[in-house]
C-alpha cells in the first residue's frame, strides 16, 4: 500500500495510452499544452495528501498503511460528510473545478459493491470477491479512475437493440476462458485522458433481449482497442490574468471508443444481467450526485463572494436591489450545502455502506441546477458590463495606458487593476469558454434535471401528505 507523489502520479500517465486532440495523435498527455494543464489540476489530490496541512482529510491511516480517503469506504453519515468536506475542499484548491479522478471511480466502486453483494447473494454469482479486488487494486496504488457511464445512445426515443446502429450503447461482442470482448463508445467521459482506470457501467434500465449492453467491468486506460478522443472545448491557452482559473485548471472529457477490447473475467462486474443494469445505473449515479453537490459548493461560495466585493468596489453594496440579489445567492448557496448535508445525515446504512439520502440529494442536485442560470444573471448584473469589454494584460503592460487604466476604472474601492482582476474572475466563470463549460456541467453532468426530478418523484413518502390533506378536508 503506498502513496503516489505527483511526481509518480505524473509519470504514470506516460504509458501509451491512445488519446487524439484536435485530428492529432498525443504522445504524452503531461506535456500536452491543453492536455497537460488537466494532468497538473489533477494532481491537487496526490499533493494534497503531502501536505501536512490537508493530510487528516485526504488520507485514512488504515492498519495497513496510508491510503487516499476517497477509496474509505464510508460507514456512517459522518464519513460521509468527511468524504463530502474532502471533495469540497479539493475544489476549492481547484479554483471552483473538481478534482475528481478518485471520487468519480469510487462512486462506481461503492455501487458495484451494493450491486455484486445482491446479485451473489440472490443468484449465486460470484461478483463480489473481484470488486472487492479491484477496490484493493486501486487503493493500494492510488490510482486515478475515471468512469465511462453515459452512452453515445443514438435515438433517445429508442432502447440499446432497437438502435439503427448495434454499437449505441457499448455491448459485449464475444466471451471466452480470457473474459468478454467489449465493443461501441461512451461519451463525455471525464478526467480519462489522465485516470489509469476506466469504470464501464450501464446507462440506463435493459430489457431481456438486452443482455449484451448489461455489462460493468474495468479497463486501464492504455488497453489495446482503447482510443479516447478529447474534446477540443475551451482549450484556448490563456493568461492568469484574463483566465484566472481555466490558465490552471481544467478537466477533460473523451469519446471513449472501445473497439474489441479485451477484458478479463477478474476485471467483469455485470455480464447479462439485465434487470440489474438499471438499478446499478442509479446506484451508481445517487453516490455521484452526492459528490456533485459536495464539488458545486466552492462555485456557489464565489458567486456571493465575488458580486459582494464587486458591490462594494463598484459603490452599490447598500442599495437595496444589489442586497435582495446577494441575499438570493447567498440563500442559493446555503440551501446547496445544507442538502448536501443533510442528505449525509439522513443516509441509510446498505450492506454495511453509507448510502446518501436519495431524495434530499436529488433536491439539492435540481436547485443547483435549475438555480444556475439565474445565480448567474444575479453575478452578471451586479458587476457590470465591464466584464466583457475591459482592456486587456498588454495595455497594462504599457507606461502610457496604464496611466489611463489606472485615472478611468477607478471606482469607490479596490483601485482599478484589482477591480479588473475581480471582473476577469467573474467574466471567466460567467461569460467565457469556462463559464459556458461550468454552466452545461450544472445542467447535464450526473444525469439530465429531468431524471434528478424523476428520482425525487419515486423516493418522496407521499402518503403522510395525503392523509393529512385528506383529515383537514373531512375526507374519509
Ligand atoms: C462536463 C460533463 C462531464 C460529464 N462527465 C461524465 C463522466 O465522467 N462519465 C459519464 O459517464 N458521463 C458524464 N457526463 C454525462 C452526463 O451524465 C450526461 O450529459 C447526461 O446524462 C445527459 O446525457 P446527454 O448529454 O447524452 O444528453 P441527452 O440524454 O441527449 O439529453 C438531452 C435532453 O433530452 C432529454 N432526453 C433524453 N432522452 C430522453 C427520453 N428517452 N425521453 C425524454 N427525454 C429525453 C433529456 O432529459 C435532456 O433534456 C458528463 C457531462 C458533462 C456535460
Amino acid at each position: 500500500m503506498a502513496l503516489m507523489t505527483a511526481a509518480d502520479y505524473t509519470a504514470s500517465l506516460r504509458d501509451g495510452r491512445t488519446v487524439y486532440y484536435r485530428g492529432e495523435r498525443v504522445d504524452d498527455v503531461t506535456t500536452h499544452p491543453v492536455i497537460g494543464i488537466a494532468v497538473e489540476h489533477a494532481t491537487i489530490d496526490y499533493r494534497m495528501a503531502d501536505d501536512a496541512a490537508e493530510r487528516s482529510l485526504a488520507v485514512v491511516d488504515g492498519p495497513e498503511g496510508p491510503y487516499s480517503r476517497y477509496y474509505h469506504i464510508p460507514r456512517s453519515a459522518d464519513d460521509l460528510l468527511r468524504r463530502s468536506a474532502l471533495i469540497e475542499r479539493a475544489t476549492a484548491l481547484g479554483g471552483t473545478l473538481v478534482v475528481l479522478i478518485k471520487e468519480i471511480g469510487t462512486d462506481a466502486l461503492f455501487a458495484l459493491r451494493l450491486m455484486a453483494e445482491h446479485l451473489d447473494r440472490t443468484r449465486g454469482t460470484a461478483y463480489l470477491p473481484r470488486v472487492e479486488r479491484f477496490h484493493a487494486y486501486c487503493r493500494d496504488r492510488d490510482l486515478a479512475v475515471a468512469v465511462a457511464q453515459t452512452d453515445v445512445k443514438g435515438d433517445r426515443s429508442r432502447g440499446p437493440a432497437e438502435q439503427d446502429h448495434p454499437d449505441y450503447y457499448v455491448r459485449v461482442v464475444g466471451e471466452d476462458e480470457a473474459g468478454i470482448t467489449l465493443r461501441g463508445a461512451k461519451v463525455h467521459t471525464s478526467v480519462s485522458t489522465n485516470a489509469h482506470e476506466i469504470i464501464v457501467l450501464p446507462t440506463r434500465n435493459l430489457k431481456p433481449g438486452e443482455e449484451a449492453y448489461a455489462v460493468a467491468c474495468a479497463v486501464p486506460a492504455n488497453a489495446p482497442g482503447l482510443t479516447m478522443l478529447a474534446s477540443g472545448y475551451g482549450g484556448r491557452k490563456g493568461t492568469a490574468f484574463e483566465q484566472p482559473v481555466s490558465s490552471r485548471h481544467k478537466m477533460m472529457e473523451t469519446l471513449t471508443v472501445f473497439e474489441d477490447v479485451k477484458v478479463p473475467w477478474d476485471r467483469v462486474f455485470l455480464n447479462g444481467e439485465v434487470d440489474a443494469a438499471g438499478p446499478l445505473a442509479k446506484t451508481f449515479v445517487e453516490f455521484h450526485r452526492f459528490t456533485a453537490v459536495s464539488y458545486k459548493l466552492p462555485l456557489v461560495d464565489l458567486f456571493v463572494g465575488a458580486a459582494h466585493l464587486m458591490a462594494d468596489y463598484n459603490g452599490v453594496l447598500s442599495a437595496g436591489h444589489v442586497r435582495d440579489k446577494l441575499a438570493k445567492l447567498i440563500s442559493y448557496a446555503q440551501i446547496c450545502r445544507g442538502m448536501t448535508r443533510e442528505a449525509a445525515r439522513e443516509s441509510k446504512v446498505m450492506g454495511g455502506i453509507a448510502v446518501p439520502n436519495a431524495e434530499l440529494i436529488n433536491i439539492a442536485k435540481l436547485h443547483f441546477a435549475t438555480g444556475y442560470h439565474q445565480a448567474l444573471a444575479w453575478v452578471q448584473d451586479i458587476a457590470g458590463g465591464l466584464l466583457v469589454t475591459g482592456p486587456s494584460e498588454e495595455d497594462l503592460a504599457d507606461t502610457r495606458l496604464r496611466e489611463l487604466i489606472d485615472r478611468y476604472f477607478g471606482a469607490a474601492k479596490g483601485g482599478a487593476v484589482d477591480r479588473l482582476r475581480l471582473m476577469n474572475l467573474i467574466a471567466e466563470i460567467t461569460a467565457s469558454d469556462f463559464g459556458g463549460y461550468q454552466a452545461v456541467l450544472a445542467v447535464h453532468a450526473e444525469g439530465s434535471i429531468e431524471a434528478e426530478k424523476m428520482t425525487i418523484w419515486r423516493q418522496h413518502d407521499i402518503e403522510p401528505s395525503i392523509r393529512y390533506a385528506k383529515r383537514l378536508a373531512g375526507i374519509d
